[in-house]
Parts: C-alpha cells; structure tokens; sequence
C-alpha cells in the first residue's frame, strides 16, 4: 500500500547496493586508514537526506559533509551519529545550532576564525586553506594568519582542508593547477606543523580529485557525484576509467496521467508551442520544473524511455507536467511508468545526458529535485 502511494506520481528509486558498491569502489583509491566522507549537502544531491545518510551510516561510513548549519542539524534530528562537517559559511547567529548539534565548522577565512573565536564556547574547526580556486579558505601564503587561526582559544582545530577546482581536466594546464594546488597544500599544512600547529586530518579531494589523483596521503575524500554513481559531465575526465564501476544510485520515474490522439495542425501545451504535423499519440506525465525537470527541456530538446523506447518532450515543460510523443510506441496507457533518469528495456538515460539536454551539468540537475518527489530506498 505504501509503495502504491510513493509510486502514484514522480519519484526516486534509490539503490542501495549501488551505492554500497560506490563506496566500497571509492574506498579502494584511499590510502589504508583515509575515509570517505560524503558529500551529502543539498539533499544528498537531490537523493534524499535522510535515506541516504542512513544507509551511508550502515554501510560504515562515519563522516559526512554539507553545505550549512541547518542541513547538519536536520541530520542530527533523524539521528545520525557521525562527524559532520559544514563545509560553507555559518553566519554568528547561527553559532548555537554549531554547538548544540555537535557540527564541525569550516573556518571560511581569518575573519570568520575571529568570529568563531568569539562565540563563547569552543567550537569544532577545520581550517579552509585556499590554493587557488579563491573561493573558501584563507590564503595558503598567509602562513601566519593561518597559524593564528589554529592556536585561537574557542577554535578546537581538528583538521584543515582545501578544493581542487579543475581535477576534472586533462587539460595539461588544469593537470599541472592542481598539482600545484595539491604541492601548496602538504607544503603548507608541512610548515604549520613545523610551526606547532596539530592538524588531526587533512582533506582536498572531492570526487574527481579522487579519481583523478588517488592514493594521495590523506585522511577524508568528500566525494559527492561520485558515491552517488554518476559522473558530472559526459566528457569528465576518469583516468581510471571508473564508469563502469561505479553505479547510479538513482532513477526518477513517473506515472503517465493521460493519453490521447491529436490531429495534425493541432497544437499542444501552453503557448501552443507545438504543433503536429501528422495525427499523433501524445503522453502527459505528472511531472514538471517544479519538480526539478528543466524547463530548458522543452521543445523536443530532452525525453523520457517508455518500454525502453525514447518519446521526445514536445511543447513546454509546465510546473507539474509534460507532454511527450508516444506516437511510435505501441500500448501506452494513463498508469504506466516513464524513466526520466535510469534504464527502461536495453536503454538508459544517464543524468548527464539530461543535463546536457538541458545544458547543465549532472550536480545541478539531481541538486534542484523537488521536494514533492517521492523517494523509495529499494
Ligand atoms: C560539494 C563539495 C564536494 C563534493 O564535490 P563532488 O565534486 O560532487 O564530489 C567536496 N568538497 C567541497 C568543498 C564541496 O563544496
């Protein structure tokens, strides 16, 4: 009954073999005694928080990273139990929640170190060191700013960390960035222990990081896209050709709500954006961009597999549904079951190629899947 409820409109299959499976595949590129720790912000990117973090948990995984405070938090209230670093910006007033629920706080900058510095508790830190994506982090030639950070009297430093920003490149000079990027990191985190600093664990790679340059010395990976079995991009560079190892953890599927003929001259959806040039056999689905799929699909740029057969989006994406061309299929009927990501018969829509239908990459596509959507962990 409950599984009839979940499966009534849109939803998320989730599979949790797949995922063990990334994780037990991805663990093998860390050094003996380095750790995963997902990235789990965002949803889980659009998976599912909680499902997700449970089943990681289960499967050993005791570290977990997100994007702010109140993501850590809902994590706590569904009880998990392990590390949880903030990998964002968490603004003074939220300080209590850092503390309460036992979270470990990225210090973004030397001023946000201060601010930290002065909540009157101590408060867990990881030290952001920027090498070069001058996003997060305080400078790597600030040595001594750095060092101050970590003897603070309220900051509790248990590692420090930096982000790789093109180690998704074969490109010879993304290669040699982040080999520098990797070189001023150790080189950094090697003076500040020469300068008394104790840093407990340091971190620097995300997903393609991992891939990419493996077995670095290292105490966590944050892999995101890749524990959940997905690349970014189609053209990302693997160099370990992982893609066949890996597993999507995720399929969005969706119920067909009505079937019906239309006439040639005869025009489909909101703005009569199209218009039949032959009698056709037309699906509307019970999903739309509020539910996470990108209006830029509209127009036949993106599809979904019915029977293992590809029916083209036409006209626009509406906020909670789409119409698509089942013409060519035989049998189809309100009830049944449309893969927007994931296998149908012999064929499979990969996320990414849905992102590039949409001309984006995988993360925005699964980070933006709406709320409204049932997830179901198989
Ligand atoms: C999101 C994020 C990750 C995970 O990135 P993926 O490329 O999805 O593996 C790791 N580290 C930081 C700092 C992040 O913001």
């Amino acid at each position: 009954m409950r599984a009839a409820f979940e499966r009534s409109r849109a939803y998320i299959e989730l599979d949790e073999k797949a995922l063990k499976n990334n994780i037990a595949v991805l663990k093998e590129l860390l050094p003996p005694g380095a750790e995963l720790m997902p990235a789990v912000k965002a949803n889980a990117y659009g998976h599912g928080n909680a499902l997700v973090t449970r089943a990681m948990e289960s499967a050993g995984i005791k570290a977990f990273c997100v994007a702010c405070a109140s993501e850590g938090k809902a994590m706590r209230e569904n009880g998990i139990k392990g590390d949880i670093l903030i990998l964002g910006y968490t603004d003074p007033a939220q300080f209590e929640v850092l503390s309460r629920y036992d979270l470990i706080q990225t210090a973004v900058d030397f001023s946000h170190a201060e601010e930290l510095n002065k909540y009157g508790k101590q408060l867990r830190v990881h030290i952001g060191i920027d090498t070069g994506m001058h996003r997060l982090g305080e400078s790597a030639e600030n040595i001594y700013r750095l060092k101050e950070m970590f003897f603070m009297e309220n900051i509790r430093a248990e590692g420090a960390l930096t982000h790789l920003c093109v180690s998704d490149s074969d490109a010879p000079c993304d290669i040699e960035f982040t080999n520098m990027q990797i070189k001023k990191f150790y080189d950094t985190i090697e003076v500040l222990k020469k300068e008394g600093c104790s840093i407990p664990k340091v971190h620097l790679q995300a997903s393609y990081g991992l891939l990419n340059y493996s077995q670095l010395p290292t105490d966590y990976a944050r892999v995101g896209i890749a524990v959940y079995g997905m690349k970014s991009a189609r053209s990302d560079y693997d160099k370990l050709n992982t893609d066949d190892k890996l597993k999507p953890v995720l399929s969005l599927k969706v119920r067909i709500s009505s079937v019906r003929a239309i006439k040639a001259g005869e025009s489909v959806g909101y703005g009569l954006a199209f218009t039949a040039e032959h009698d056709m056999k037309i699906a509307a689905l019970a999903i739309g961009y509020a539910d996470g799929l990108p209006r830029a699909l509209s127009g036949g740029a993106g599809k979904v597999l019915i029977d293992g057969k590809r029916a083209q989006i036409i006209g626009r994406v509406c906020m909670d549904q789409t119409m698509v061309d089942v013409t060519d299929i035989p049998g189809v009927s309100a009830g049944d079951i449309a893969i927007v990501i994931g296998k149908s018969g012999s064929d499979e829509i990969a996320a990414y190629e849905v992102a590039e239908d949409a001309g984006t990459i995988t993360n925005e596509i699964l980070s933006r899947l709406g709320e409204r959507l049932a997830r179901i962990m198989i």
